[in-house]
């Protein structure tokens, strides 16, 4: 008897030892486990470089606790990673500090804006990257090659490619055609220098063929360009539109030149392929008669679609009011066809500098270089 109370005294201590173990172990989990404050991340903790992010884009929830404060900004001005501090007040109101980490990674290509084909004479010299430009997220300096083989001595057509790497090394290949065209034979008359003065008084003065305007190259329709003038945009051209397009990228807005300088020959092409598409009074109204057209200058060039669509583009919108701050203007306005010879041209900009820029800009209703010379734009 004595032994089987022994024994029953002992299993109620074991179980009472038990009991108490398993109490203990589940207020340790709802006191110290349950209540721990879980930060939940979004899978993906990279983001774009110059992206603007918000910490809290990453942060999916948190689980008992809230944020009570946060970095204001991801600093996605340089690649790498970043640290982010979160301060968490749990459940029992205590402050706790949280940080995690975000890579800032360049995955986009450079974007090479060129023309599709360069057209140039036998013999000439040539720099293939006039024309070329390239942009990229990361807003670094990046130089452009050219891939294939060409002879500048040997008419023909030749198959290159431009190429543009980052530092992240994301490349873009864009590929384009050289043209190396004949000589033309027969070369047109440049007419010996001489000066006038304009309707509105300026003075203009006629140089190896080329017209200035107070110090400004005009062509128009009155005042040709030699055909051998020109070849390739101007670097006063190419650093406006730069500046330009610096200004625009971080309001969302993507502005391209589609086309550039033009030569005599490319133009005598493009006039003649309009001439036989609609006839020559309606290719008149758009497009300019070889010699006669502004982008053989280097000063001038076509944004984007190069089309009607453009004016209501916000980039068509927001180039109407601002291009004048980078010294280009809207060289073919709205309701001007008559003074400047063609219809309204939304994407076609011209470099003039920032002082006649803004006088021509006219707080938004825009005036002809036409106009504020007091010149013509008829061929004769
Ligand atoms: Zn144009």
């Amino acid at each position: 008897m004595r032994k089987r109370t022994k024994l029953k005294k002992e299993v109620i201590v074991l179980c009472t030892l038990i009991i108490i173990l398993v109490v203990g172990v589940l207020l340790y989990f709802v006191i110290f486990k349950v209540g721990k404050v879980k930060v939940m991340l979004s899978s993906n903790l990279t983001t774009e470089i110059h992206e603007d992010v918000n910490v809290m884009s990453f942060v999916q929830d948190v689980k008992h606790g809230e944020i009570i404060s946060q970095d204001e900004k991801i600093d996605t001005s340089t690649l790498g990673e970043k640290e982010i501090h979160l301060k968490i007040k749990n459940e029992q109101g205590n402050e706790e500090d949280y940080t995690f980490k975000v890579q800032v990674v360049d995955t986009t290509k450079p974007v090479i804006t060129s023309g599709d084909s360069l057209t140039v004479l036998v013999g000439t010299d040539i720099e293939l990257l006039k024309d070329v430009m390239v942009t990229d997220n990361s807003g670094e300096e990046i130089d452009v090659k050219v891939n294939g083989e060409y002879d500048i001595n040997q008419v023909g057509d030749y198959a290159l490619q431009y190429v543009a790497e980052d530092s992240s090394q994301n490349e873009t290949i864009q590929d384009f055609t050289l043209h190396i065209i004949e000589r033309p034979n027969e070369r047109e008359e440049i007419p010996e220098d001489y000066t006038f003065t304009t309707s509105k008084g300026f003075k203009g003065e006629v140089k190896n063929g080329i017209t200035y305007i107070d110090g400004i190259i005009v062509v128009n329709k009155t005042y040709p360009i030699p055909s051998s003038y020109g070849n390739g945009l101007l670097e006063e051209t190419k650093q406006a539109f730069q500046e330009m397009n610096s200004d625009a990228l971080p309001l969302g807005l993507n502005l391209y030149i589609s086309s550039g300088y033009r030569s005599y020959s490319l133009q005598e092409d493009l006039y003649s392929g309009y001439v036989l598409r609609d006839g020559k009074e309606a290719a008149d109204t758009y497009s300019a008669r070889a010699g006669h057209s502004e982008h053989q200058t280097g000063l001038a060039f076509d944004l984007n679609s190069i089309s009607d669509e453009f004016t209501n583009t916000p980039e068509g919108k927001w180039v109407h009011e601002n291009a004048w701050r980078y010294g280009l203007i809207l060289r073919y306005p709205y309701g001007k066809d008559d003074i400047t010879g063609y219809k309204h041209e939304s994407w076609h900009l011209r470099y003039v500098g920032k002082e006649l820029a803004e006088k021509l800009y006219n707080n938004g209703d825009w005036i002809t270089l036409e106009e504020y010379f007091g010149i013509d734009s008829k061929y004769e």
